[in-house]
């Protein structure tokens, strides 16, 4: 008889208190055999003593036979180190249920497992030595990570969103302009900016009212997003009535489409716009703006150069799209 097992049937105050321990314990000697379970471990895997001691892990769970838990368990048995198994790569190595739950695979406890070995110092040959493992269930903190997780992509996704156009903001905008650029310069690829404004839009505010220019903000933002459909395009509200459109693998006679097609789009939505100097519709204006593997371009640049074509296309009568050369930055 080992010293160890004495803990299974002595009612001494150690083995009272494994019993009631909250969390699993296995103990192994040296041929791997299980030679103590504690009562939380047969509760939770639905088992009795029987079933286990005596025995190797594999012949009670086959499904460990070439498993990373024992190529753990091996590891921490030469060379006497404790491992720890990462609870995301591997959930739930035992087949441990809740008590009370049906035995089906997501009701499967998840699992933090310590594989210490024990006895490496004072054991005078390789057979005294023997091997805890204590599994503690990590269901509800893995629960509350990935609600807390959820939440939070569920907070970015909002502080991300203009309200009133159901666009990107301008956080987002500033965010993907960023991600893009570097994309682009990774892979030498050319990215296109085209920054819209709809003309004469204070006049319009002033004849139809503030909650008609909301509506025809929205009208407009809804057109966007349509004439941008390539999934990676982006589209994003840039301030007031400025709406900025990123169009990745895109080259400026490609922009150029894109923003007369978004113009006309808009003029066949048709908004009357009395208050109008080019139009008796709502009209919009664009400037566009390249970075190429040869210009490449910051975000700031790039705005300030979709901004400047965007004031050429006021300044040249409106209702119209004019491009910038990263040439005339330097300017
Ligand atoms: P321009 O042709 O030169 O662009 O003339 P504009 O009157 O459109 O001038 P600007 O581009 O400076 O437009 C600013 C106006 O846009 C001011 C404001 O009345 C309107 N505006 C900005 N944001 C909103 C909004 O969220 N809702 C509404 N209804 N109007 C807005
Ligand atoms: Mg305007
Ligand atoms: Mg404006």
């Amino acid at each position: 008889m080992n010293s160890l097992s004495k803990y299974t049937s002595c009612p001494c105050w150690s083995g009272w208190a494994l019993d009631h321990l909250q969390l699993g314990l296995l103990v192994l000697n040296a041929q791997r055999q299980v030679v103590f379970a504690n009562e939380w471990f047969l509760r939770h895997a639905a088992i009795t003593a029987e079933d286990i001691v005596q025995k190797t892990l594999i012949e009670v769970f086959p499904q460990f036979e070439r498993s990373h838990f024992i190529m753990f368990l091996t590891q921490a048995l030469t060379s006497g180190f404790p491992a720890l198994l990462s609870q995301s790569l591997h959930p739930a190595p035992f087949p441990l249920y809740l008590p009370s739950a049906q035995r089906s695979q997501d009701k499967l406890l998840r699992q933090s497992i310590r594989i210490i070995p024990m006895g490496f110092g004072i054991a005078s040959t390789m057979d005294q030595r023997y091997t805890m493992i204590q599994i503690t269930d990590v269901t509800h903190s893995v629960l509350r990570e990935r609600l807390l997780k959820a939440q939070a992509s569920k907070l970015q996704g909002i502080a991300n969103l203009d309200v009133l156009t159901g666009l990107g903001n301008r956080r987002e905008l500033d965010e993907k302009l960023a991600q893009e650029l570097r994309l682009a310069t990774r892979e030498n690829s050319t990215l296109a900016l085209v920054m819209f404004d709809i003309d004469y839009f204070k006049q319009f505010n002033d004849l139809y009212g503030h909650l008609a220019g909301d509506e025809c903000l929205r009208r407009v933002a809804d057109t966007l997003r349509e004439v941008c459909r390539r999934p990676q395009d982006v589209v994003a509200r840039f301030g007031g009535e400025e709406i900025v459109v990123i169009l990745p693998k895109t080259d400026r006679a490609g922009a150029m489409q894109v923003a007369n097609e978004a113009l006309q789009q808009v003029r066949h939505l048709p908004i009357p716009h009395a208050g109008s100097m080019v139009s008796d519709v709502l009209t919009l204006s664009a400037g566009v703006a390249v970075s190429d593997p040869a210009h490449a371009l910051t975000p700031k640049a790039l705005l300030e150069l979709a901004d400047r074509a965007l004031y050429a296309a006021k300044a040249s009568g409106r209702n119209r799209v004019c491009v910038d050369n990263a040439q005339n930055l330097a300017e």
